[in-house]
């Protein structure tokens, strides 16, 4: 192992579980002692040293802490999400410790999460440890996907209680009580909550979460109660 990679973490993939046509969630462990401690929000960086990714890449962690393992939720669409998509029990994979800081400080605001496509990830851990150690908090959960198809976790958050969903579809005819073919609009998400109690949290490509923040902003939220994640540039 070369000086970059000596003081990163060994991960040890404990499972690969199928989430919809192109998502995949790894189960890591960690090679030595138990997984690092991290706050739901927070993300590792993974390295692929022979893909020419000296920085490597992010992926936040899509369960709650406490557990076992730590969990990674990634989409395949180029060569190296795809070789993680790709990762079998008992493959290993180099990573850092936790970080970032896009997690609430409060403990009795409302959460509202606004997701663009694989943004979704860092607010499954964020519902599941909220709803466990903090259950009064209102949760709202907005998910925009291209079709009904591209949506993730939304089967296995439809009966958690004290969560509600919103989804938005954009490429998509379907129609139901919980999915809206258009899409989100900074209002839908005012209208659904209250605005004056809650902390908003967006996460997704780079324009999703500007048009959000800038849609928020005008709509009276103040900057201080919107936290952002951008994953892509596209
Ligand atoms: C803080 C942070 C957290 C992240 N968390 C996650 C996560 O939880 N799960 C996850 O899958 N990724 C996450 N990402 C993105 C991840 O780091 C990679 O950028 C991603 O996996 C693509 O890498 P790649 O090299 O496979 O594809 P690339 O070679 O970078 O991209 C392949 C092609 O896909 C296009 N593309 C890029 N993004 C998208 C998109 N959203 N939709 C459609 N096309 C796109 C690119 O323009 C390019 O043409 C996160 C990024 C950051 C900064």
């Amino acid at each position: 192992m070369n000086k970059i990679m000596e003081d990163k973490l060994v991960y040890v993939v404990t499972e690969n579980k199928r989430e919809n046509h192109d998502t995949v969630t790894l189960l890591l462990s960690c090679e030595k002692g138990s997984v690092p401690p991290f706050v739901p929000g927070q993300f590792i960086s993974i390295y692929f040293p022979e893909l020419n990714t000296p920085e490597g890449k992010s992926y936040s962690i899509s369960g709650p802490p406490g557990k076992e393992t730590m969990e990674i939720t990634i989409k395949g669409i180029g060569e190296f999400s795809n070789r993680l998509c790709a990762m079998k029990r008992g493959d290993r994979i180099i990573g850092s410790s936790p970080y970032g800081f896009f997690y609430s400080e409060q403990d009795d605001t409302g959460l509202v999460m606004i997701a663009g496509g694989i943004g979704i990830t860092p607010f499954r851990g964020m519902i599941a440890h909220t709803l466990e150690h903090e259950p009064g908090r209102s949760i709202s959960l907005f998910h925009s996907a291209r079709t009904a198809a591209d949506l993730i976790f939304d089967k296995e958050l439809a009966n958690v209680s004290g969560l509600a969903t919103h989804y938005f579809v954009t490429r998509d005819t379907v129609s139901s009580p919980l999915i809206t073919p258009r899409r989100m609009k900074p209002e839908d998400i005012v209208r659904n909550c209250r605005p004056e109690l809650a902390e908003f949290f967006i996460c997704g490509s780079i324009p999703f979460v500007r048009d959000l923040w800038h849609g928020l902003k005008s709509h009276g939220i103040a900057e201080d109660r919107i936290y952002t994640e951008a994953f892509f540039s596209h």
